[in-house]
């Protein structure tokens, strides 16, 4: 049987290889001059490959429909991609957070694996070809691309979301399902940067990087907890970015409201910049400070306690007057200033735009596929895989999986 796979990521690479092992005869039409760029960029260069969890967690790691993934994910699962990877030569290695990666940190070593088996299996790839309309036509399938047409029983549109267009990832793909009939969910960001209204104080501490802070972000209309976490988060020019911002992100675009609380100013992101100590202990801890220090001002006496650049920021925030000697300042001053340590507030003005996101929420309606076989309910003869498809996950190699799982499933 011919088939044609559009979209050369890890999700179309994925279908090529297993429907060119069943026996069919596969074309890969790939829009840029070679395959898998955003694969490339994954993991900083490093690519997380996936996640050592069991397959069932995967699904809890996926609050963009999950649960539509239950076949997929059993069908090809995290042992099946790194088996896959051992064979074409490429061993892996578990990091913190379940997270797997390739023993020689390169995502190029990965996509080696993918581009060699592609051309042990004979599959016709084609570069520069950027697919512009699919007809259905009585028994097979049209593909017209700016250049040609081809013609095949199967097609498997794997297009992928639309963040970081310049690896090729344009949302072409909602553009050739929905005028086939299909719906597109909303498209958002999701794995995004946020922006702040507090833009001087971002701006002022821009660079700074936080490796072991807790943040919360809280919903002040309900007075609700949305995301809380722990680990790294980074200021920049516009607002913070970095681990722990990049997934409370996922969880505030799932937010009904969301724009409008932005709009409210009811978003609101909450860093304790101490979350080792208590309050009780880090009152301790400053009281000893301030007693080496006693002659000291208070604008010179945090030095060991803060980055230089948030020490300004504090210092402002507090209300203190920074050339006032420690020993001057007031029980009240302190405990209020050991409050501003453990509860900064930022206040979220909006994501930053999908270009920039990690991955793209929403996409083909779930709805309108056949969750066993990737099947479009529509369109006889075409499927999906990857991030087109209205499915997305946390970080931690889940997204990565699910390209692998749902491009197996339909090349099967
Ligand atoms: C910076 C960054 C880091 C990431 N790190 C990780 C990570 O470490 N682990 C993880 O699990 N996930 C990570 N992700 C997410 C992961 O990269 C994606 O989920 C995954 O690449 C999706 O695979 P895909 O094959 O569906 O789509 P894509 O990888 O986007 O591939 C789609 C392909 O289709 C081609 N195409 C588009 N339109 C056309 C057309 N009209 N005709 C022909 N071809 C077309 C594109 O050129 C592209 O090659 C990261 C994403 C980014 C942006």
């Amino acid at each position: 049987m011919k088939v044609i796979v559009i979209g050369g990521g890890p999700a179309g690479m994925m279908a090529a290889i297993t429907a060119a092992e069943n026996g069919h005869k596969v074309t890969l039409l790939e829009k840029k001059e070679r395959l898998g760029r955003k694969l490339l960029i994954t993991g900083k260069g490093r690519c997380n490959i996936t996640s050592s969890l069991p397959i069932e967690e995967f699904i809890q790691n996926t609050p963009g429909n999950g649960q539509f993934l239950y076949s997929c994910f059993k069908n090809y699962t995290n042992k099946d991609v790194i088996q896959f990877l051992k064979e074409e030569g490429l061993e892996v290695k578990e990091e913190r957070g379940n997270r797997i990666f390739p023993v020689t940190d390169k995502s190029l070593d990965v996509l080696e694996c993918f581009k060699n088996k592609l051309k042990k299996l004979n599959v016709d790839t084609r570069y520069n070809t950027r697919v512009i309309e699919i007809i259905p036509k009585e028994n097979s399938l049209q593909v017209k691309t700016e250049k040609d047409t081809f013609e095949a029983e199967k097609i498997i549109l794997a297009t992928g979301g639309k963040s970081y267009p310049l690896t090729g990832s344009t949302g072409d793909g909602y553009k050739l399902a929905e005028r086939l009939g299909h719906t597109i969910t909303k498209i958002r960001p999701s794995l995004v940067p946020l922006e702040s209204y507090d833009k001087n104080i971002c701006r002022s501490l821009q660079g700074l990087s936080l490796r072991n802070v807790q943040i919360e972000l809280r919903n002040k209309e309900n007075n609700k907890a949305i995301y809380e976490d722990f680990g790294e988060m980074l200021f920049t020019h516009f607002g913070v970015s970095g681990p722990v911002i990049l997934s409370g992100s996922a969880h505030l675009v799932r937010l009904k409201n969301i724009e409008e609380l932005l709009k409210k100013r009811n978003i609101v992101l909450k860093i304790d910049f101490k979350p080792a100590l208590s309050e009780e202990k880090l009152d301790d801890r400053i009281l000893r400070d301030f007693a080496e220090l006693k002659n000291k001002q208070f604008k010179n006496s945090l030095d060991k306690l803060l980055p230089q650049k948030l020490i300004p920021i504090i210092i402002e925030k507090s209300k203190i007057n920074p050339e006032k000697r420690v020993n001057e300042i007031t029980k009240k001053e302190r405990k209020n200033f050991v409050k501003l340590l453990k509860n900064f507030e930022i206040y979220i003005s909006n994501f930053r735009p999908i270009e920039e996101a990690i991955i793209t929420s929403g996409g083909i309606n779930i709805k309108e596929i056949n969750p066993k076989t990737m099947e479009s309910k529509i369109i006889k003869g075409l499927y999906f895989a990857g991030e087109i498809i209205d499915v997305d996950s946390y970080t931690g190699g889940f997204n990565l999986q699910i390209a692998y799982s749902t491009g197996y499933t339909a090349g099967m």
